[in-house]
């Protein structure tokens, strides 16, 4: 597996170079819109040290990604009004992966809903 490489756009946007939509961060986490939704809500957790996906993050990392996604998927649920949370993560290019540093999608689910596709 490749090694982490901090040119990539959420290194940029965790150094402030390029703008985000901020919806909650803490001492390890950070948590902004993604910016092309597939569902109402659609947000991003990633962590604020370098990590490339879920395949190389530490303990620690994960388990602060798990404490923010938890948070922000609760306050999902009342700021939508929607009924469940899906929870992605794709791990390298195989997987579905375009951005190379940990994220965790949030996607805000109402019954009988459909994810919109990607793009
Ligand atoms: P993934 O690596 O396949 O999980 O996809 C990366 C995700 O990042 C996609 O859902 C994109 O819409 C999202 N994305 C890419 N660039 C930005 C950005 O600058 N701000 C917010 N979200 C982004």
């Amino acid at each position: 597996m490749a090694t982490y490489d901090d040119s990539n756009i959420f290194a940029k946007i965790l150094r402030e170079e390029i703008p985000s939509f901020k919806v909650y961060e803490d001492d390890e986490t950070f948590c902004f819109m993604d910016i092309m939704p597939r569902a109402e809500g659609h947000c991003l957790v990633i962590p604020k040290t370098p990590c490339r996906n879920m395949l190389d993050a530490s303990p620690s990392q994960l388990a602060a990604c798990m404490a923010t996604v938890q948070k922000v998927s609760n306050a999902c649920l009342r700021a939508f009004g929607a009924d469940g949370i899906t929870l992605q993560q794709f791990s390298e290019a195989a997987g579905g992966q375009e951005v190379f540093h940990l994220h965790f999608h949030i996607l805000p689910r109402k019954e009988g809903d459909k994810l919109r596709p990607p793009g």
